[in-house]
């Protein structure tokens, strides 16, 4: 059976510390205010019973992509091994798929890599050849890692384990085996788009 690289996120494990997002952005060298990889915060429960509870979020590499649907080009497409990826030459900057992920996943890149404004550093000006200014773009599981055997940059910086990437086809991977044991979810299933991205339940 072919791969389906996925990831588990355990809503327990997260502290929302965002160390998840910086390495992204560092990886990624996203437009300035642009992350492909989000922390929601958000209270439940009410006061002196509430709880502060957090809901990391990424593109969902769904096995049914909506974003690949109304790609006119053909510029968004779904690997063999699951992962959605945008090739940005084929890219014309139309915007459909932006619109058309229901997660929010996608931005179109606006030349601004700067993290101080007008301020470019080396690592910036370097990281900037890699995209193409007004193309769709998102979270590839940082596609260029996997190649050398690392894993994507948020599982590397996460500081509470929380992030398990794996294939969800192998029952034996450790992600497979974390989403049958403590029943992962994934998020909003009656679209239909079925994520690849599965979270573990922080009760
Ligand atoms: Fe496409 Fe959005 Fe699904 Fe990612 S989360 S594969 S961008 S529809």
């Amino acid at each position: 059976m072919a791969k389906r690289y996925g990831m588990v996120i355990d809503l327990k494990r997260c502290i929302a510390c965002d160390a998840c997002t910086m390495a992204c952005r560092q990886a990624k060298a996203t437009s300035r205010g642009i992350l492909f990889a989000r922390i929601f915060k958000y209270e439940r429960g009410t006061y002196p019973y509430a709880k502060m509870s957090c809901l990391p979020v990424l593109c969902m590499h769904c096995a049914e992509p909506p974003c690949r649907e109304v790609c006119p080009t053909g510029a968004t497409k779904r690997r063999e091994d699951g992962i959605v990826v945008v090739d940005s030459e084929k890219c014309i900057g139309c915007k459909h798929c932006i619109i058309a992920c229901p997660y929010g996943a996608r931005n179109a890149f606006r030349g601004e890599t700067d993290y101080f404004e007008g301020q470019k550093t080396p690592f910036e000006v370097e990281k900037e050849r890699e995209h193409l200014p007004g193309t769709a773009e998102k979270c590839d599981f940082c596609v260029e890692r996997l190649q050398e055997g690392r894993m994507p940059a948020c599982v590397e910086a996460c500081v509470g384990d929380a992030r398990i990437f794996g294939d969800l086809n192998d029952k034996e991977s450790e992600a497979s085996k974390l989403i049958a044991k403590r029943g992962g979810f994934q998020l909003n299933p009656e679209l239909g788009t079925d994520p690849s991205v599965y979270y573990l339940p922080d009760d």
